[in-house]
């Protein structure tokens, strides 16, 4: 099993462990790749295949299939953190998970280089299966970096979540200059060499990373990972298996009146989800059990949250282009710079709201990371109500001011704040240890399934239009907060107290945890 609780590496740098700042710049390079495909593909697949300007040939697909092939890739990226999150539980440990995933991850780079069709659909392949190997497992790594009871946990967290916008800040900013200076290929060839170095990055710095990631063999059955075994002992768990009966039976349904695509996927769910109750029953005390539940409820949030975000790089995109003014001293704004305040936003707000929420946990006020969850809900709400204002202004005046998305964006960024690094940081406090990865796995396709839900709420805005879509999140995800808020003492009482004793560690205590 993968050996997560480890002591932390002794070097320290700005009060955080060395090993922090190896794992912030490999995944700010693999998040700069990511980000910067991601921010051409529909472009290249939506361009015409005459290669009429300087960008060369696209595909010529219509926005149709480019927007239903792109709401799959990203969904599909982060659904393949769950079989990435297993194979490093199970047989290699997150650290070389991670090392693959690189590896794959520059080979699905540097083919999308090629302008085959082939070379397309296996590049973005190898991205899914690359990216899957290693966001989940890089994220269970930072979590190792800290002993149980670590208040620099969260802060490290934090500091990590800047790396990933700093490499999305860049890509947003760079390879849309790239690609409309040296075409298409090249901007796929620059993420390439971009994951080139993250990998150098992460290969280089492997001496602070030797206590994380490992993978050692399980002296005892107990501690063995094993799926086979426990989807065995389904077929003799009546409860279990009545319950998956429902959900393959759902699947074949929603194959039917959807298309493939969906039946695949919720067999796939409903596959996940056998495993995870089956993981529930093994599981030996009350506490772990009562833990893995409120992570799973924890994921509702994770959900709500990134089906109501995502609609940034959707509707709000199209009602920034459409419908507000973007003139600023006699210069149009760029309707695509928009999309760079987010990461604007984090990089000058991480450590700020990480640092006022451990002040407030030390003054012993609330700050339960579920408290910080579902607070960051409410606060993303909020800035759907700056939208809706922006509605009400267009539909008086014919335009809206831009102030309103930049309100809009600075608080779906301090929502982002109080929930995504706080969620990785709460996973590695709370999920049983030999199923730390999987669990973080199960945390991203939790946000692929919101990106999805994002893209069928976006598309819905031409039915309902955009004032009833924009006050509609904003009404739910302040009641989907305030509900969580309403039963967090009993969510709480569920953690057994994994939050409670959170503190400075001292050097007398790496001592003891060294010996
Ligand atoms: N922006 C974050 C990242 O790229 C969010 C990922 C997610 O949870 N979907 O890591």
């Amino acid at each position: 099993m993968a050996d997560t609780v480890v002591k932390p590496h002794q070097k320290e740098l700005f009060g955080q462990p060395i090993g922090l700042y190896i794992l912030f710049l490999t995944e700010m390079w693999e998040r700069f790749s990511y980000y910067g495909m991601r921010a051409i593909l529909v472009l290249y697949m939506t361009a015409s295949t005459l290669g009429d300007d300087t960008r060369g040939v696209g595909l010529g697909w219509t926005s149709k299939e480019a927007l239903a092939l792109y709401g799959w890739y990203t969904m599909l990226v982060y659904i393949i953190a769950i079989p990435g999150g297993m194979i490093a539980d199970k047989l290699i440990g997150q650290k070389k998970a991670v090392l693959y995933g690189a590896i794959i991850l520059c080979l699905g780079h540097g083919v999308l280089v090629l302008t085959d069709i082939w070379a397309f659909y296996t590049g973005l392949g190898l991205v899914i299966v690359g990216v899957g190997l290693l966001k989940p497992n890089i994220s269970t790594m930072v979590g190792g970096l800290y002993q149980q009871g670590d208040i620099r946990r969260d802060k490290g967290f934090s500091i990590f979540y800047i790396g990933i916008n700093l490499g999305s800040l860049l890509a947003t900013l760079i390879v849309g200059f790239v690609v409309a200076n040296y075409g298409w290929h090249a901007g796929f060839g620059l993420a390439g060499v971009v994951m080139v170095l993250g990998l150098i990055n992460y290969i280089g710095g492997q001496k602070y990373l030797a206590q994380v990631g490992n993978h050692t063999e399980a002296t005892n059955a107990d501690d063995e990972v094993s799926y086979g075994k426990l989807y065995g002992k389904l077929l003799q768990s009546p409860k279990q298996l009545f319950i998956t009966a429902i959900l393959v039976t759902a699947s074949f349904v929603g194959w039917y009146f959807m298309d493939w695509g969906y039946g695949l996927l919720f067999l796939f769910l409903a596959a996940i989800a056998a495993l995870l109750m089956m993981i529930y029953r093994e599981l030996e005390t009350q506490v772990f059990k009562d833990r893995f539940i409120v992570l799973l409820l924890s994921f509702i949030m994770v959900i709500i949250f990134w089906g109501a975000f995502e609609q940034a790089g959707g509707l709000m995109n199209i009602y920034t282009d459409t419908k507000t003014d973007r003139m600023l001293f006699g210069w149009q704004v760029p309707t695509i710079m928009f999309q760079s305040l987010n990461a604007g936003f984090i990089i000058i707000f991480a450590t700020l709201v990480a640092s006022l929420w451990a002040k407030r946990k030390l003054k012993g006020k609330e700050a339960s990371s579920l408290f910080k969850m579902a607070t960051g809900i409410i606060i993303m709400g909020f800035g759907f109500l700056f939208m809706v204002f922006a509605v009400m202004e267009f539909e008086k005046s014919g335009s809206s001011s831009m102030l309103w998305l930049v309100l809009a964006y600075l608080f779906h960024t301090i929502g982002e704040l109080c929930l995504s690094p706080v969620a990785l940081s709460f996973i590695t406090k709370l999920a049983p240890a030999k199923y730390a990865s999987l669990m973080m796995g199960v945390y991203f396709a939790s946000s692929g399934l919101g990106n999805k839900v994002a893209g069928i709420l976006g598309e819905s805005a031409s039915d309902f239009g955009e004032f009833a879509i924009f006050s509609g999140i904003f009404i739910f995800t302040v009641i989907i907060g305030g509900l969580f808020i309403l039963i967090l003492k009993p969510l709480k009482r569920l953690t057994h107290g994994a939050e409670d004793n959170e503190h400075v560690i001292e050097a007398e205590e790496i001592e003891i945890a060294e010996n």
